[in-house]
């Protein structure tokens, strides 16, 4: 069970902010739907947040509104309806959320959506590019593909001062200026060079104490569950970055997880299992799946989704404000970067946390909708078996769709986990003792 400790209004004060924050998101989101403010649809892997800010675009995260339909069980109705209108049961379940919202004017759980002005996607998932092109055929606005090299091979990442890095950061800044033009015509307002700092000066506070958050999570017990509360600080991480609000909200979340720290105080009653969590939540059932590891006494301390879907903030890559441009194509570059790897190479990343973090399991959670992220999961299992002999779990489900996610099947298969975990642990336990 989740532990809830509020004496002095520190403990808990980043779930309650952060829905507080949320909401107002949403309230904006509705006004600028109504004013026709301009609004500009991004993705959460290299949302360029920091270059649409300074023209005062809002942003929308349609990967996000998508997802909040399934956390407040109605994403059916939104799924059923684009299937209607001729969308196949087999595509990612976020971009179908979103056409349904899409055909009912905006008309979302939380508010009203505004159409949007521009929209800005990049390469880190293929179902961006096509997923853009639709809002293209609705709206007839311009969409940016902002396209950033990833890794070549597992391992072989170059960085700064090797010619192929120095390449491809020249090919990336290259399309930012492609993209500061062409948002200099959608919203008429020209380019501010200082402000694209002050936005740059709070992702740099930003990301620095995301990363901080995180590695406050080896911590025993663990302060924060990734899955639960880590999802909305998540959501904070990008829905907020590149502004003040979101700057304040990650300095003062560092002080609550430094506070529990500091005091033993852990995210459930009795930390038993820790845990590392490969792949996307299962958001139709999204606190009954974390709870039916809690029972067991299982917190997970780490997952793969704080990384990738934090656009790699997780880094806490920090921008050069001397240099803003190269800095940020250096930065975009990097992190994006390491977000395609937090997909396509997952058993380098979690072979790389089960140390420090003191993992006891590894939970791999594939899932229809999401091709990308799920496709090589069974290998990056197998690859990780090879390495270690960490126990693991191999669940399937779904981010959006509740017709294939089956809570007794899942259930039966955490719990013969955790029965795995505990006699491995009483056999450890009785070895030490001879
Ligand atoms: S990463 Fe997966 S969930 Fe996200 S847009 Fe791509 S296919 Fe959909």
């Amino acid at each position: 069970m989740t532990r809830a400790v509020s004496s002095d209004g520190l403990v808990g004060r980043g779930m309650t902010e952060g829905a507080a924050l949320f909401r107002g998101w949403f309230d904006r989101l509705t006004a600028a739907a109504a004013a026709g403010s301009p609004t500009a649809y991004v993705f959460v892997m290299g949302s360029l947040a920091e270059i649409l800010r300074v023209f005062d675009f809002e942003l929308s995260f349609p990967e996000i509104n998508s997802l909040q339909t399934a956390v407040r069980h109605v994403a059916h109705e939104y799924l059923n309806q684009a299937e209607d209108y001729g969308y196949s049961p087999d595509i990612c379940g976020y971009v179908k959320a979103d056409i349904a919202v899409q055909l009912r004017k905006g008309a979302h759980p939380m508010g009203t959506l505004p159409p949007p002005a521009l929209a800005v996607a990049t390469n880190a998932c293929n179902t961006y590019v096509k997923w853009a092109e639709i809002w293209e055929r609705l709206y007839h606005v311009p969409v940016f593909t902002l396209d950033v090299p990833g890794t070549r091979r597992a391992g072989g990442q170059t960085w700064p001062g090797h010619p192929d890095f120095e390449a491809d950061r020249r090919y990336v800044a290259a399309q930012i200026a492609e993209l500061i033009a062409l948002c200099e015509k959608v919203s008429g307002k020209r380019f501010d060079i200082d402000r694209l700092r002050e936005t740059m000066g709070h992702t740099n506070a930003m990301t620095a104490a995301w990363k901080r958050v995180i590695a406050l999570n080896q911590h025993t017990p663990a302060v924060f569950s990734a899955l639960t509360e880590g999802t909305v600080y998540l959501g904070v991480a990008n829905g907020f970055r590149g502004t003040r609000e979101g700057r304040r909200y990650f300095t003062e979340l560092v002080e609550e997880m430094e506070y529990k720290a500091a005091r033993g105080l852990g995210t459930i009653d009795e930390e038993r299992y820790r845990l590392a969590f490969v792949g996307v939540p299962c958001y139709p059932i999204f606190r009954r799946f974390n709870d039916m590891f809690s029972e067991w006494g299982g917190v997970f301390v780490n997952s793969t989704y704080l990384w990738f879907a934090s656009g790699g903030a997780d880094l806490g890559f920090e921008y050069d404000l001397e240099h803003p441009l190269e800095s940020l194509a250096e930065g975009v570059l990097i992190s994006v970067r390491h977000a395609m790897d937090g997909m396509f190479h997952q058993d380098r990343a979690i072979a790389g946390i089960l140390e420090p973090f003191h993992i006891d399991g590894v939970v791999f959670h594939p899932i229809k909708s999401c091709r990308t992220v799920s496709t090589g999961l069974a290998d990056s299992r197998r690859a990780l078996m090879a390495r270690t002999d960490i126990p693991s779990l191999f669940i399937e489900s779904d981010m959006m769709d509740k017709r294939v996610v089956s809570e007794a099947q899942l259930k039966n298969r955490i719990d013969a986990f955790f029965e795995g975990l505990a006699s491995r642990r009483q056999a450890h336990t009785s070895f030490g003792r001879v």
